[in-house]
């Protein structure tokens, strides 16, 4: 499931191919995916407009047009943007006649004189673009974002003492707390900090917190570096159980939290 460096990953590939574009045609290849707009009212309202903007916050991406209305895309677990020229049948998600495989949505753009089509792919379709003439809840309930706000160390300690009894890590994942954090990043800044996940969140001290901001824009810059090509794997913990810690060479384990399976080191991680 994309995360926050996926996600922001997308926003900037979408921000080179549509941030100044003009919309001169979108085809809803699956009704489900604009919900609950119906699909001639998606394509009336945003054909022939400019993309001014495209931002993100947590797991979410707002594309604002010029005419202030907006869409709300979240990748569900398997979206994802392509970017294909007229001419482009090099892509590698296998074309499927005229249209890509697991092609949702196509919105053709001209940016500089040039035409482009941008698909939204999504196999599983959990994915949503949504459009509205404001801000939607899902966008304005989230809590700050670690990368596009910065991480207020008050304001973290404080919604932090507010959970009496959850798990560090299950606080990390709600996303009216920090947003943006799933199962993979709270797993890895976790370790990076030194902190068992199953810590009470309530009982973290000035210096473990100052530790777990820090740890959490390490993996956020790690896998965002992966995600451009730069690095081997990003991840210390995720996906390793029975490997050797990294850092200290102890074995690593596997316990379930909250329903997601959690890979940590039984020996450098510390309970709070
Ligand atoms: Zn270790």
């Amino acid at each position: 499931m994309p995360e926050l460096p996926e996600v922001e990953h997308v926003r900037r590939r979408l921000a080179r191919w549509m941030k100044g574009a003009r919309i001169v045609r979108v085809d809803v290849l699956d009704t489900r995916m604009v919900r609950p707009t119906k699909p001639a009212v998606f394509v009336d309202a945003l054909t022939g407009r400019t993309v001014t903007s495209i931002e993100r916050r947590g797991k979410w991406l707002r594309l604002r047009l010029d005419d202030d209305h907006r869409v709300f895309a979240h990748l569900g677990m398997t979206g994802w943007f392509e970017h294909e020229r007229a001419a482009d049948r090099s892509n590698p998600h296998a074309a499927v006649g005229h249209h890509l495989r697991f092609e949702r949505v196509r919105f053709v753009v001209t940016k500089r004189a040039k035409r482009d089509a941008i698909v939204y792919v999504d196999p599983r379709r959990w994915g949503r673009l949504i459009f509205s003439r404001d801000d939607i809840a899902s966008w304005t309930d989230l809590g700050p974002d670690p990368l596009a706000d910065g991480i207020d160390l008050d304001a973290l300690a404080a919604r932090l003492a507010r959970r009496k009894r959850a798990s560090i890590k299950e606080v990390l994942m709600d996303q009216t707390v920090i947003a943006g954090i799933g199962n993979i990043q709270a797993a890895e800044s976790l370790w990076k900090a030194g902190i068992d996940p199953r810590s009470p969140a309530s009982r973290i001290g000035r210096a473990d917190l100052v530790k777990l901001a820090a740890a959490l824009r390490w993996t956020i810059e790690r896998t965002l570096k992966d995600l451009a090509g730069h690095a081997k794997s990003p991840f210390r913990v995720y996906g390793r159980n029975r490997l050797p810690c990294s850092r200290c060479g102890a074995t690593l384990e596997r316990f379930e939290l909250g329903g997601r399976t959690t890979t940590y080191c039984p020996a450098c991680q510390r309970p709070l």
